[in-house]
């Protein structure tokens, strides 16, 4: 459990230190909201990560900011059949042909898709 709230932690910590510097660049003041696309595979537990980034924004340019996530789905194709299909965990199972050779295209990610910086 440590361990999870760590690792939420210190990717709030990067997403805080991203949007600081790209904030800054635009020459902007104050970060009022920031987009964050989180995959449902990705292992993140969003509202431990916008707890985290809450507490990790305090004294920065991001302090106060809404954080905005959005869950991707998790999706496979399976490599026997051809099927495409959600799946809830890295080892999913083809619905069609229960096989287990699965390639996950979908659902790992975690990356910031925008962010709105006021610039007074
Ligand atoms: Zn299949």
């Amino acid at each position: 459990m440590q361990l999870q709230v760590m690792h939420e932690m210190s990717l709030a910590i990067n997403i805080v230190e991203l949007v600081s510097a790209k904030a800054q660049a635009a020459g902007g003041q104050r970060i009022t909201s920031v987009e964050l696309e989180a995959g449902k595979l990705s292992g993140v537990m969003v509202e431990a990560l916008v707890f985290c980034f809450e507490a990790a924004a305090r004294n920065t340019l991001a302090e106060g900011a809404f954080l905005e996530i959005r869950e991707i789905e998790g999706r496979g194709n399976c490599l026997a059949c051809g099927h495409s299909f959600i799946v809830d965990s890295l080892l999913g199972q083809c619905p069609q042909c229960d096989g287990y050779a699965v390639e996950i295209v979908q659902g790992r990610e975690l990356k910031v898709l925008s962010l709105i910086v006021d610039e007074e």
